[in-house]
């Protein structure tokens, strides 16, 4: 049995809660291109970071030598849905997400780190509200060892990995991407009609 959510699950919920986010937020100031982009780009890392601790997830798999140090990152993160699935572990990523941005600022002049940075964030929480959904829950509070999950009923909850996930979480996603990116088109749009930062 799988014991992770697929990979494109996350992607799609990283993505869909993003555009929820700035359609809500929306208008927003003006946006770089290399903004937009990188901010993409960091939305799709933060969604399957947290799995970091899986040796067989996709992100080991697609790094080379994943499979060596594949094993050692789990134990050192406590296994799998642990450390990296916590508020504390969000945090924490979301320090050193923010240190590596603050490095690369001087070769990205026209990047507004900030908003790049909140892209890599909201992927992320929603790798852990996706996780809630399934049987094996989300220790959210760590150090507090508890598993939270949604519904509380662990019955009720999504088998990670089974047709539920496929043909019903992910054409939703879809759905409700297709919706937001619909019903908000101005505001998107807006988003590339931006005069660059100069
Ligand atoms: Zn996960």
């Amino acid at each position: 049995m799988l014991m992770y959510m697929i990979a494109r699950t996350h992607d799609m919920a990283a993505i869909t809660a993003l555009t929820f986010v700035v359609v809500m937020i929306s208008p927003l100031p003006p946006l770089s291109l290399a903004t937009i982009l990188l901010s993409l780009l960091a939305n799709q890392l933060g969604a399957i970071a947290p799995d970091v601790d899986q040796p067989t997830a996709p992100f080991w798999r697609n790094v080379s030598f994943g499979r060596l140090f594949g094993p050692a990152a789990t134990r050192l993160l406590g296994g799998h849905r642990f450390l990296t699935h916590s508020l504390v572990g969000v945090a924490l990523a979301g320090w050193l997400f923010g240190l590596l941005l603050q490095f690369l600022q001087p070769i990205m002049p026209n990047v507004q780190v900030e908003y790049v940075w909140w892209a890599f964030m909201i992927g992320m929480i929603s790798h852990l509200i996706m996780d809630s959904f399934t049987k094996e829950g989300v220790p959210w509070l760590l150090p507090l060892p508890i598993k939270f999950g949604f519904p509380p009923l662990r019955r009720l909850r999504v088998t990670t990995g089974k047709i539920v996930e496929s043909f019903v979480i992910f054409p939703v996603l879809v759905i409700l991407l297709i919706l937001l990116c619909t019903m908000y088109y101005g505001d998107l749009v807006d988003l590339f009609h931006n005069k660059p930062i100069s």
